[in-house]
């Protein structure tokens, strides 16, 4: 018996070296397919043929995770293209691969739902990148994404949700946007009267975030709400002194509050210690502004001429031109000046009044999100 066990052995062997061999020969033969296929579609895709390269990667049976990267980037490259229908074909063709190993098919998903956000299918979208915060918890960039359709359907409690469910999930701070959000509520509300929620909202938004220049600016304008001008100014005035951007969204609030508690000499002298401590030419302009329209300054021209020559600016030049024409009485002069005043109006008119500092686009009105990047805070 023992014998012919021993005789049995060599056969054994035999045998499963011509398994292995044929496995490996089979293996190898497959990976020249797929090869040859990557090939074969990248030419159509040079010779800008993109269906019929798309017909050559998704009939194919087999994927490998070699081919399932480069799958991955074809899609996201139709994306970047704005073809999202070819996008989505790859993607989806990629998620119903039972082969796929789990990686992979989350950042699949993922590019499948960035398609369809892509398309502004942003119902289609919500879907899959909930299904994939679900199954993978806390997935960063499903939660990124998940965000920023939350803040174009402006879907505020969902956005917070969202955030303090990735701020769990993943020890990321998301405080400052929570703030925003719940900052968005409050305006909503007030715009409905519901001062009650406003206020709700506002501490919300202030247990988030404790140093949010926004609630500042939302206090100040309850309590203007509440014919409080003398604590709104001061709220406005802590929101400025902390970010003196915002003197742009707040300018027109800081007079009417300074208006109408009769004082407004109390703000030229804070707009120029501002000045001073910034040495903002924004600060600079809005100070002019405020200098010719009410003038408290012994001699508003010869001030804002010192304050011009340290920073200087078109808008600032433009009031002082104004200034130096309330006190001029040669008419060659008052001729020269007019079109100076003249040039210059026609420059600023082109010129806008905000600008987003991340991405540059520009813009007439404050705003605390830009509209083309998305990002918070980045308005100035
Ligand atoms: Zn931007």
């Amino acid at each position: 018996m023992l014998e012919l066990l021993f005789l049995l052995l060599p056969l054994a062997f035999l045998s499963g070296w011509q398994t292995a061999k044929k496995r490996y020969t089979r293996a190898q033969s497959q990976k020249r397919q797929l090869s040859d296929n990557l090939v074969k579609g990248i030419n159509f895709l040079l010779d800008e043929q993109p269906d019929k390269a798309l017909e050559v990667f998704l009939s194919h049976p087999e994927i490998d995770e070699y081919t399932a990267e480069t799958y991955l980037l074809l899609g996201n490259m139709f994306r970047n293209r704005g073809e999202v229908d070819r996008a989505l074909r790859v993607h989806q063709n990629l998620i119903s691969r039972p082969s796929l190993a789990k990686e992979q098919k989350v950042a699949a998903m993922l590019a499948y739902g960035e398609d369809f956000f892509a398309a502004g299918m942003l119902d289609r979208a919500e879907g899959v990148f909930n299904e994939l915060i679900k199954n993978n918890s806390g997935d960063m960039q499903a939660c990124g994404t998940l965000r920023s359709i939350y803040e174009q359907l402006q879907d505020w409690d969902k956005a917070i949700e969202v955030s303090l469910c990735a701020e769990k999930q993943t020890g990321t701070d998301h405080s400052r946007i929570i703030a925003h959000y719940y900052c968005e509520l409050a305006e909503q509300e007030f715009d409905k009267g519901n001062i009650h929620l406003v206020e709700e909202y506002i501490k919300s938004a202030q247990k988030s975030h404790k140093k949010s220049n926004r609630v500042l600016v939302l206090q100040g304008d309850l309590e203007s709400r509440k014919n409080k001008p003398g604590a709104a100014l001061k709220y406005y005035q802590k929101a400025v002194n902390n970010d003196s951007r915002l003197v742009g969204l707040l300018d027109k609030k800081l007079i009417e509050a300074t208006r109408q508690l009769g004082d407004i000499e109390n703000l030229c002298d804070f707009l120029k210690k501002l000045l001073g401590k910034t040495e903002d030419q924004k600060i600079l302009e809005y100070w002019a502004g405020l200098t010719l329209r009410y003038g408290q300054d012994k001699h508003p021209a010869e001030a804002l001429e010192e304050e011009v020559k340290k920073y200087p600016s078109t808008r600032a030049l433009l009031d002082l031109i104004k200034l130096w024409k309330l006190n001029q009485e040669s008419a060659l002069s008052l001729q020269r000046l007019d079109l100076l005043e003249q040039v210059l109006e026609q420059h600023l008119k082109t010129q806008t009044e905000f600008q987003c500092h991340h991405c540059g686009y520009k813009m007439n009105d404050f705003l605390w999100r830009c509209p083309a990047c998305h990002h918070w805070d980045t308005v100035a």
